[in-house]
């Protein structure tokens, strides 16, 4: 996919940009107030915004920050964002209290050459949350042209994604442009072997990923929640283990089996799906619990109550083996209850291996994220990406609509 990038404006100088960035950052408590607790998201758009300095533009940042529903709500304003973003650029971010509307309007119609504005979380307006023009319309009022870099929420349509880049010309960031190569290259003509490494909780957010992906790789290692419904599906005892078997649809007022589905996609992909051949079990989800390897050549061995909790040894040794040969890893979602020390050992060791590995290692945003950070491999992967639901939905290939527009 090529995407109009924002190098390509002839006449960028002086211009009004909207910056619509995806700030949706980890906050926390200090003192009275909040604090960014990681600022990745910011400062992978940094050099955007210098290169728009650079060009003289009058620069409008626009984000949503968490879920406030459509109400102002204290903790979610924009205002340690801004503070941080400031810190890091070494430059005043002036933060206003609204996106929308006269005080915000005249901000703008006043701003010099260089400067930089940071509007209020637009999720404070229960108009974005669907595609509402009117709101999306105000949310360009004064603006020249938008430079798309929110690559996390081009996955939504909302006012302030689809609504906005259908009114006036909009442009790719660096940051956008970044993730869509960096993840097409897994997608596009990967070098092989290519290995996916698939874990956490919920099968209903990659189930779509994961049936495209196996199409394309070689291997798919499985871990985590995920390897729950394809070892039930496979007749394996999971005991008391967390499982997404069931998802009702209210949309589609309909009922979808994943077990049912894991063990379609299995049959159908013997040889490229790996699954856990011995996982570690609890009696329950904290440092107290009681740890038991379970092997499954002895299928009697697990405790009904006890739950599975990470990837055993020898799975640990067969996934390590894989990532050795691969030449494009992707991998998303831990491999167990990381949070849990008795239960973080598959996800380190497996985050450990694809990060030494030599071959491109593209690693899915959310909890990914945290791994590489818990274990400080962020330096080591070819590419983070700040998009957890929006890298999954581009792997699925499907189209992100807010880059409908953008596209060349
Ligand atoms: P997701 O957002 O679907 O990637 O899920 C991430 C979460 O999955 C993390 O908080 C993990 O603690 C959790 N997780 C991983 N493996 C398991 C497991 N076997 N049982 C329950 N939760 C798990």
């Amino acid at each position: 996919m090529k995407l109009k990038s924002i190098r390509e404006v002839k006449k960028l100088k002086g211009k009004k940009v909207l910056l619509r960035v995806a700030y949706d950052v980890p906050l926390k408590k200090s003192g009275q107030g909040w604090k960014v607790s990681d600022d990745r998201r910011i400062t992978e758009t940094i050099p955007t915004i210098n290169y728009l300095l650079k060009n003289s533009c009058k620069i409008v940042i626009l984000s949503w920050l968490s879920r406030p529903d459509g109400k102002v709500v204290e903790k979610y304003k924009m205002d340690p964002v801004a503070k941080t973003l400031s810190k890091l650029i070494n430059q005043p971010v002036k933060k206003l209290d609204d996106c929308v509307g006269p005080k915000v309007f005249s901000k703008i119609e006043a701003m010099e050459s260089g400067e930089i504005l940071m509007l209020e979380n637009v999720r404070f307006y229960p108009e974005e949350m669907a595609e509402n023009k009117m709101f999306s319309a105000l949310l360009v009022h004064g603006l020249d042209l938008i430079c798309f870099d929110a690559f996390g929420h081009a996955h939504r349509v909302h006012s302030s994604t689809t609504g906005i880049t259908k009114l006036i010309p909009t442009y790719a960031g660096f940051l956008l442009d970044k993730e869509i190569k960096a993840l097409s290259r897994i997608s596009k003509k990967p070098k092989r072997p290519l290995v996916i490494v698939l874990g956490g909780a919920k099968i209903s957010d990659k189930i779509n990923t994961l049936k495209k992906l196996v199409k394309i790789a070689d291997k798919v290692l499985i871990g985590g929640g995920l390897a729950n419904v394809f070892l039930k599906a496979l007749r394996v005892p999971i005991g008391n283990s967390f499982i997404e078997d069931v998802f009702v649809d209210k949309a589609r007022r309909k009922k979808v089996n994943y077990v049912t589905l894991a063990r379609k996609i299995y049959k159908r992909n013997k040889s490229k799906i790996v699954l856990p051949v011995d996982l570690v079990a609890g009696n329950k989800i904290d440092k107290h619990s009681l740890v038991e390897v379970v092997d499954f050549t002895d299928k009697d061995a697990i405790n009904q109550r006890w739950k599975f909790l990470d990837i055993g040894p020898k799975t640990i040794k067969n996934y390590q083996e894989h990532i050795k040969t691969a030449k494009t890893i992707f991998f998303n979602g831990p491999m167990g209850v990381f949070e849990v020390d008795k239960f973080s050992n598959g996800t380190k060791k497996i985050s450990q291996a694809v990060a030494k590995s030599s071959a491109t290692t593209v690693i899915g945003g959310g909890d990914t994220e945290i791994v590489a950070s818990k274990y400080r491999l962020e330096k080591k992967f070819n590419h983070i990406s700040t998009g957890g639901g929006a890298s999954m939905e581009f792997l699925a290939g499907k189209e992100l609509p807010a880059l409908k527009h953008i596209k060349k």
